[in-house]
C-alpha cells in the first residue's frame, strides 16, 4: 500500500535535501509536488489543498529557510501533519456493558466492503485480546448467503452466532439477538447488516431503523480502501444519515493508493478505528495515524 505516494513524496523532498541554501520558491515547488502526489493518490482536492497550506505555514513558522537541514525539517512537518490529518492518535471503541445489558456494535457499509469479514475479525479480537464474550448477529436478511457466511466465520473464530433462518425483518432479528445475548451471558453483540451495490434510500432507511431500535454503543462504517475518492462520498452519506462513530478501512493489503485513509477523517470528522489487511481473521489492526504516516513517508 502507498508505494506510489511514498515514492512520489520522496522525490518531492529531493530538491530541499540537496540545496545548500533554499528559498521560498523551493518550498513552494516542493509543496506543489506534494499536492500533486496527494491528488494522484486519490486524496480529496480540498483536503490536499488545506494540507499543503498548513504545511507551508508551519514550515515557514519553523524557519525552514534558514534551517541547517531544511529537507529533513520539511519531512518532519509533513509527517506530523499527515498523522494529524488522519486523527493524531488511535481511537478506541467505547463498549460499556453491565450484566444483562450487552454493548452493541452496528456494522454498516456497501456490499463487498468487508462488513461480514470484519464482524468476524472484531469478534475474534474482542474475545482473544479483551476477554469479552461477543455474540455475532446475522441481520443481513436481504441475502441468505450473507447469513451463512457469518455463521461459517463465527465457527472459525469460535464465537456464537445468532441466526433466524428465513427471517425478513432485520430489526426484529437484531432485537432478538440482543435478548439472546442477555440470556446467555454475552456482553457484546456485533450486528452484521445488509449492504447494497451502491447507496440507496431503502438501505439507508433500513439501517437507520436498526440503529433506532438497538441504540448501539458503536456504529462503524466499513469502507473498501480500494474505491478511492468514492470512499469519501460513501463516508459522508452514511454519516449524514446514520451518525457513525468511526470507520473501518479494509483491503489495505491491496495496492490502494491511500486516498481514503488520508481524506475520510478530514471530510467527515470521524476517526478511522480499525483496518483490514487481508482475508484471514487475524488480518486486522487498530488504526494508528502515526504509524500510517511513518509508512507513507517510508
Ligand atoms: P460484505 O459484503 O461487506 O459483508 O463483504 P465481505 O465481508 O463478504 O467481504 C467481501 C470480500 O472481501 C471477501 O472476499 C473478503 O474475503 C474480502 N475482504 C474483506 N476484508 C478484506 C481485507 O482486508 N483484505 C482483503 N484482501 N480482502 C478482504
Amino acid at each position: 500500500m502507498f508505494e506510489n505516494l511514498n515514492e512520489r513524496l520522496e522525490r518531492s523532498f529531493k530538491i530541499l535535501k540537496g540545496e545548500g541554501k533554499i528559498t521560498e520558491i523551493n518550498v513552494a515547488e516542493t509543496l506543489k509536488d506534494v499536492r500533486r502526489a496527494l491528488l494522484d493518490a486519490d486524496v480529496n482536492y480540498k483536503v490536499a489543498k488545506t494540507f499543503t497550506d498548513t504545511v507551508k505555514q508551519k514550515a515557514l513558522g519553523m524557519n525552514v529557510l534558514t534551517a541547517i537541514k531544511p529537507g529533513e525539517l520539511m519531512v518532519k512537518v509533513v509527517h506530523d501533519e499527515l498523522a494529524a490529518l488522519m486523527g493524531g492518535k488511535a481511537t478506541e471503541m467505547k463498549l460499556e456493558s453491565t450484566p444483562g445489558h450487552p454493548a452493541v456494535i452496528l456494522m454498516a457499509g456497501l456490499n463487498g466492503a468487508g462488513k461480514t469479514t470484519m464482524s468476524g475479525k472484531l469478534a475474534l479480537m474482542l474475545k482473544s485480546k479483551q476477554h469479552r464474550k461477543p455474540l455475532l448477529a446475522a441481520c443481513d436478511t436481504f441475502r441468505p448467503a450473507a447469513m451463512e457466511q457469518l455463521r461459517v466465520l463465527a465457527e472459525q473464530v469460535a464465537v456464537p452466532c445468532y441466526i433466524e433462518e428465513g427471517a425478513t425483518n432485520p430489526v426484529a432479528v437484531a432485537k432478538a439477538a440482543i435478548n439472546h445475548a442477555r440470556l446467555n451471558g454475552n456482553d457484546i453483540v456485533i450486528i452484521d447488516t445488509a449492504g447494497r451495490q451502491s447507496i440507496d434510500e431503502e438501505l439507508m432507511v433500513q439501517i437507520r431503523d436498526i440503529k433506532d431500535a438497538v441504540n448501539p454503543d458503536e456504529t462503524l462504517l466499513v469502507i473498501d480502501a480500494m474505491i478511492g475518492q468514492e470512499a469519501v462520498t460513501t463516508a459522508k452519506t452514511f454519516n449524514d444519515r446514520l451518525e457513525i462513530d468511526g470507520v473501518i478501512l479494509t483491503k489495505l493489503d491491496g495496492d490502494t493508493r491511500g486516498g481514503a485513509a488520508l481524506s475520510v477523517r478530514a471530510v467527515v470528522d470521524k476517526p478511522i478505528k480499525f483496518i483490514g489487511t487481508g482475508e484471514k481473521m487475524e488480518a486486522f489492526d487498530v488504526f494508528h495515524p502515526e504509524r500510517m504516516a511513518d509508512r507513507i513517508l517510508g
